[in-house]
Formats: structure tokens, C-alpha cells, sequence
């Protein structure tokens, strides 16, 4: 409960109304807003947290502070900054039941899925304090006459800009590496979910970060975002979000050549399950792909696409899968507002209009009584033409269908504008390369789903974004590189 979460809170400051405040320099800022957005408890409706809705002028003044502190982080030795990434890593650890019980009132998510969540953004720290520690400079000789080498620097102030889905591990996939290569970072949160970066926010101070190494402003788009995305004293863009929100990004630093965008969009996910599969081990994976955190993973598999021979059989199989082991309340959590409700149950409804066949679930009431729940929700014979089919719907919502051949599986996987992850079930192995290197999507997941390491590159195809994460392509990002020619 919220109650026993605010106990668990203790010395986070301004937490006991809990109302939330910016993070520039190394303090809280008491008065953060003029206005503040109200942020509702997904498993129960009600009103629990204001969020300061940051003026374009305070986010100038937070941009500011992280542009005096890179003067000194960008030239903090690697082993330094790597201490304090480590220290991080183990303040979060510390504290882990506590992020991860504020996230799952926060998100709507369960603490299960929570946990992970808090454990992955405790990796991404610890990976990257020692991802820097092994960094080599290349250098060549040409002919003997003349060395080169290339000097990467750090690129300067970064706006890190996150979704609601997995709050505190999106926001610090880009927070560990920022800091890591001596970057520094106004970061904001979405307005939707803001409690865990809050807490990160008391994690920076006790880790005693250099003030301004890490601000954390909230607030939303349109205001707070775009001042954020349009200032010229920032390097860089790194953002994870919606499609039209990263389009909008890119149009508002169009003329502002210099600055580094990676954009990491929506999908619209299929799963591709051959007639050679283990039944059971498949359709455990592709239930887990659609339904795992009530489907709010941009990763999520949303559409399935079985091989004529076992269709009807994988429908049934799959829906009694699904009724047994996806029950709300317990390892389905709650859609994370209200808004994002109403927006799911239209495509259900749209749906309807189409005539789908709903082998699992049924149309929810719009305006829900307490809490925002949604069983999950299994549709057939839909067109490939329907937008339920093509459009990124971001919940419990799966769509299955049949294919003949290779050939259409294929087709119908990349009949879709985004290419972000896709899922290859087959024990044929030659098929794995031959399906699997011609899908339009950033990861192809074979026999699996959600693996990661962190050193792979992430990062999506087509409409599903630009630029890679993870590892050197996110050094790459955050990085300058020069070429120095030195003859004998
Ligand atoms: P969103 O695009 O509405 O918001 C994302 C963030 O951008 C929020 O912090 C928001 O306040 C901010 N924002 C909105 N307008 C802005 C503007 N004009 N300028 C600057 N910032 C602005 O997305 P959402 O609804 O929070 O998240 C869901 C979406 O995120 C889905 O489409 C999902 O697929 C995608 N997503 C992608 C990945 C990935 O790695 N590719 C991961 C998670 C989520």
C-alpha cells in the first residue's frame, strides 16, 4: 500500500505529501513549479503524487548547471567516474525493495516485473563503470611515416528523455552511460511515471555525485521536453518514446546539425511461429512476448503469425495458456492511466466493429471503478489492412493469424512501418538465419525473447528509430572523435 511504501520512504525529502521536486546541482529544489501534474495510482484510480510541470526557464538554469559541471566531469579520470558509477549501482542495490514497490504503485506494474526492472537498471550502472575501464585507443601506422590515432572526448550535456513502460531502467540506460563517458545529463522522466527517478534523484546526493553531474527535472512534453530538446547549450538528444513524439524531436532540432539524436520508438512486434516448434516451449514464449508487463514493453510481440498446419491447434493451446497463466491482479498488472485505458479499449472496440473473433477477453468498461485493469485479450481473423493489425496499441492486446510458406511469413512480418524486435520460433536451424536475416526489425529474438547484453547494439529499423544503444555504439553517442595525424 501507499501508505506502508511512504514509511518504507524515510529521509526522501518532500515525500510525505509526496510532491515531487527537481534535482539540479546537488539539491532538491523546494519550490520546483508554478503548476504541478496529478499522477493517479494505476491499481486504484486515485490521485497520489504531484508532479512539477518545470518551466522552459528552469529547465535553462538546470541545462546551465550541467554545462559548469562538465568542465570538471569531462576531465574526471575514467577510474573516478567509474567509482561513482559503482557507488550507484550499490545505493540502488540497497534499496531495492523500495524502488521496486514505488514502481509497481508508480507504473501499475507488478512487483515481480518491478524487481527485474530495478535489478536491469542496476546493471546498466555496473555495467558500464567497468565498460570504461577496458576502453583502448585505436591507433595505426601508415607505412611508418605517420601515426594516427583516434581521441574521443566526451560530447558535452545530453537531454535524456524517457517513457512511462519501465521507468527506472530506460531512464538509467541512458543516465550510466552518459556519465560513464564524462558526459552530463539534464534527465526527465515521464510525467506519467516520475517516482522512481524522484528516488533516484536522493541516490545521486547520497552517492555525492559532483553537483550538476545529473539534474533531474519533470514535467512534460510540451513544455518541459521540448525546452529541454530545443536548447542550444545541449550536445545531444538521446530519447525513448512514441513515433510521433521522436518526430517531432527530430523536426525541433532539424537546423541544429551538431547535436546527437538517438531515437528508440514504438513497434509494432511480430512473433513467427513455424509447424516444426515444441509446441508448449512456443507458446510459453509467445505469451510471455505479448503479455509480459501487460504488454507495455516496447518489445512485446503483438503480432503472431502461425503456420497454417498447427494454426487452429496453436489458438487453442494458446488462449487456455494465456486464461491459466496471465491473470490480472497477480501476474497482470494495471494499464498505467486512465488515458492509455480509454486509448486500449478503443482498438478493442474498433475490433469489434471489424468483426474479430475474441478467443480471450472482452471489452472493458471505459471509465473503470477502481483501477485501470484489463484482462488480456486474444483476437482473431482481423485484416491485415486493420489498424488493430498495423498500429502500436501497447497493451494486453494480441492479434494472431495464419501463413503458408517462409515466403509470407516473412512478408507478413515486415508488412508493418516499424521494425523494433520480432520473435523466430523454429527448430530449424538453417531457418533461423534464413527468416531471421531478412526481418525488418533491430533484434530478431530466436526460441526466445528479452535476452539482452549489454554490450549488443539496441535499437530499432524503419519507423522504429534511429541510431544503436549498448555497449561502444553508446559510447559512439555520447562521444566526440578526432583523428590525429602525426608524421615522424
Ligand atoms: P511519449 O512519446 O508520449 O513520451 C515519452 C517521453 O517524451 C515522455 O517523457 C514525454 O514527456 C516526452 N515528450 C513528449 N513530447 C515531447 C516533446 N515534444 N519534446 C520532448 N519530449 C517530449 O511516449 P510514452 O507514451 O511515454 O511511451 C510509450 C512509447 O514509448 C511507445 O510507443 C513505446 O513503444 C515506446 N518505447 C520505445 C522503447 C524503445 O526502446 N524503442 C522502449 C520503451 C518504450
Amino acid at each position: 500500500s501507499i501508505e506502508k511504501a511512504k514509511s518504507y520512504l524515510g529521509a526522501i525529502r518532500g515525500a510525505s505529501q509526496i510532491t515531487i521536486s527537481n534535482y539540479v546541482g546537488e539539491a532538491f529544489i523546494s519550490k520546483t513549479a508554478d503548476s504541478y501534474i496529478d499522477s493517479f495510482e494505476p491499481k486504484t484510480g486515485n490521485l497520489y503524487c504531484k508532479v512539477p510541470l518545470t518551466s522552459a526557464q528552469d529547465v535553462d538554469a538546470a541545462i546551465s548547471c550541467a554545462k559548469d559541471a562538465f568542465k570538471t566531469w569531462s576531465k574526471t579520470a575514467r577510474a573516478v567516474r567509474s567509482r561513482y558509477l559503482q557507488r550507484i549501482a550499490s545505493l540502488i542495490e540497497e534499496n531495492r525493495e523500495l524502488f521496486a514497490v514505488w514502481e509497481s504503485i508508480d507504473q501499475g506494474k507488478t512487483l515481480a516485473r518491478a524487481r527485474i526492472e530495478v535489478d536491469r537498471a542496476i546493471s546498466n550502472f555496473s555495467y558500464f563503470s567497468t565498460f570504461i575501464l577496458h576502453e583502448e585507443t585505436k591507433a595505426r601506422m601508415i607505412d611508418g611515416v605517420a601515426l594516427t590515432y583516434e581521441h574521443r572526448s566526451p560530447a558535452g550535456v545530453f537531454a535524456l528523455i524517457s517513457p512511462w513502460n519501465m521507468p527506472l531502467y530506460l531512464l538509467t540506460w541512458k543516465i550510466a552511460p552518459c556519465i560513464a563517458f564524462g558526459c552530463t545529463a539534464v534527465a526527465k522522466p515521464s510525467e506519467v511515471t516520475s517516482m522512481s527517478a524522484f528516488l533516484l534523484c536522493e541516490v545521486l546526493r547520497q552517492a555525492e555525485l559532483p553537483s550538476g553531474v545529473v539534474n533531474i527535472v519533470f514535467g512534460n512534453g510540451a513544455v518541459t521536453g521540448s525546452a529541454l530538446v530545443k536548447s542550444q547549450k545541449i550536445a545531444g538528444v538521446s530519447f525513448t518514446g512514441g513515433t510521433a513524439t521522436g518526430i517531432q524531436i527530430r523536426k525541433d532540432t532539424a537546423t541544429d546539425v551538431y547535436k546527437h539524436l538517438s531515437l528508440e520508438l514504438g513497434g509494432k512486434n511480430p512473433t513467427l511461429v513455424f509447424d516444426d516448434v515444441d509446441l508448449e516451449n512456443a507458446i510459453a514464449t509467445a505469451a510471455m512476448a505479448a503479455f509480459e508487463n501487460q504488454g507495455e514493453i516496447c518489445l512485446c510481440g503483438s503480432r503472431i503469425y502461425v503456420q497454417n498446419t498447427i494454426y487452429e491447434q496453436f489458438v487453442e493451446k494458446f488462449t487456455e495458456y494465456v486464461s491459466g497463466n496471465y491473470q490480472v491482479g497477480k501476474t497482470v498488472g494495471a494499464i498505467v492511466s486512465h488515458p492509455h485505458f480509454q486509448k486500449i479499449v478503443s482498438y478493442l472496440e474498433l475490433a469489434k466493429n471489424e468483426n474479430a473473433t475474441f478467443n480471450l477477453g472482452s471489452i472493458p468498461d471505459k471509465e473503470p471503478k477502481a483501477g485501470y485493469w484489463m484482462d488480456p485479450v486474444i483476437l482473431t481473423n482481423l485484416s491485415t489492412d486493420s489498424a488493430v493489425v498495423r498500429e502500436e496499441i501497447f497493451g494486453p492486446v494480441v492479434t494472431i493469424a495464419p501463413f503458408t510458406s517462409e515466403e509470407q511469413a516473412i512478408e507478413l512480418a515486415n508488412d508493418n512501418p516499424n521494425g523494433l524486435a520480432s520473435v523466430l520460433l523454429t527448430k530449424d536451424g538453417a531457418r533461423m538465419r534464413r527468416v531471421g536475416e531478412q526481418i525488418e526489425a533491430g533484434l530478431v529474438w530466436v526460441n526466445c525473447w528479452l535476452v539482452r547484453e549489454l554490450g549488443t547494439p539496441f535499437g530499432g529499423m524503419k519507423n522504429s528509430g534511429t541510431g544503436r544503444e549498448g555497449g561502444e555504439f553508446s559510447r559512439d553517442f555520447f562521444t566526440v572523435v578526432r583523428t590525429l595525424h602525426i608524421p615522424s
